[in-house]
């Protein structure tokens, strides 16, 4: 089989009730594409049917290359995105849910906008988003801070459906710590790769249940303060911390002392993020 021109990369935490028809669509949609192309499952050690249901597709002939990894145990999701960019060879890795919540028809209108170089990632806009009314407002919070702090016009920065050149996955590497996952598109545009997005019909999760519970909106939060450093406004409202803080020390106030704490924490972990990203990103590819 040739070499594969784009890798579906699908993370899954105990999805058995979505495989097969996931399967089934995905496998439509790329033998659909005129180019080479493999599916690249990240088992991110379900504790359901999933890695027996991926072994039986493994040993079953498919009319697309089919491959997987299984994390030992459950790692997250940017860990098991990070296994995937790992091991997928296409020169344009997709990235999509298991919950079929953005349809997979849509990958290819989102792989030709990077093949023709209009962006070198593009990421799916969930418009009519069919969530709760607490998600839908807490995304639309998330998103305006984050349009508000990088200055790029993106509106749903964390939706899981996405392409990108090859490149670009593997100057992310380094920040695939934590949730990290949540902020790949302005990772990326802060590399200073061409991000764009497209609007995408979006279904509710029919099967299984969202594997992210409360937990996701303060791993966000902590994430986001490295995050910010990287643009100009994270570093105001960071001095604008350090600032207050040191006035409230100087009046007596122990809060002051904690604001202290609290902006050393947060360049810390920026710092900490840096050095980690820094040895991965020097992969750049003639063009
Ligand atoms: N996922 C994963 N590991 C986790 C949590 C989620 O691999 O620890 C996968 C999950 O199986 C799904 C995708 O990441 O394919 C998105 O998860 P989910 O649909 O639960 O997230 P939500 O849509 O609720 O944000
Ligand atoms: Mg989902």
């Amino acid at each position: 089989m040739s070499v594969p021109h784009v890798s579906v990369i699908v993370p899954m935490y105990n999805e058995e009730a979505n495989l097969p028809e996931l399967h089934a669509r995905l496998t439509k949609v790329l033998t659909g594409m005129d180019v080479a192309s493999e599916i690249v499952y990240v088992d991110d050690g379900s504790t359901d049917g999933t890695p027996e249901q991926l072994e039986t597709l493994l040993q079953q002939p498919q009319p697309v290359c089919v491959r997987a990894v299984r994390l030992p145990r459950r790692r997250g999701k940017t860990a098991a995105l990070s296994a995937g960019f790992a091991i997928a060879r296409g020169n344009i890795l997709v990235t999509t849910d298991a919950d079929l919540q953005e349809p997979p028809e849509v990958l290819p209108m989102l792989v030709s906008r990077v093949q023709s170089g209009e962006a070198h990632l593009v990421v799916a806009w969930r418009q009519q988003r069919q969530d709760t009314l607490f998600r839908v407002l807490a995304s639309r919070l998330f998103n305006a801070t984050l349009r508000w702090l990088s200055g790029l016009s993106l509106h749903d920065v964390n939706c899981g459906t996405k392409a990108m050149k090859r490149e670009v996955a593997e100057n992310l590497e380094g920040w695939m710590v934590s949730d990290m996952h949540r902020y790949l598109p302005i990772l990326a545009a802060r590399m200073g790769y061409r991000v764009t997005e497209s609007p995408v019909p979006h279904v509710v999760r029919r099967r299984g249940r969202s594997r992210f519970g409360a937990g996701r909106y303060l791993r966000a939060m902590v994430d986001l303060f490295p995050v910010s450093l990287m643009w100009w406004r994270g570093w105001q409202v960071w001095l604008t911390l350090v600032a207050v803080s040191a006035w409230l020390t100087a009046m007596h106030r122990p809060l002051g002392w904690l604001g202290l704490a609290m902006a050393m924490a947060w360049a810390g972990g920026a710092l900490a993020l840096w050095w980690h990203g820094r040895g991965f990103s020097r992969r750049y590819q003639a063009r």
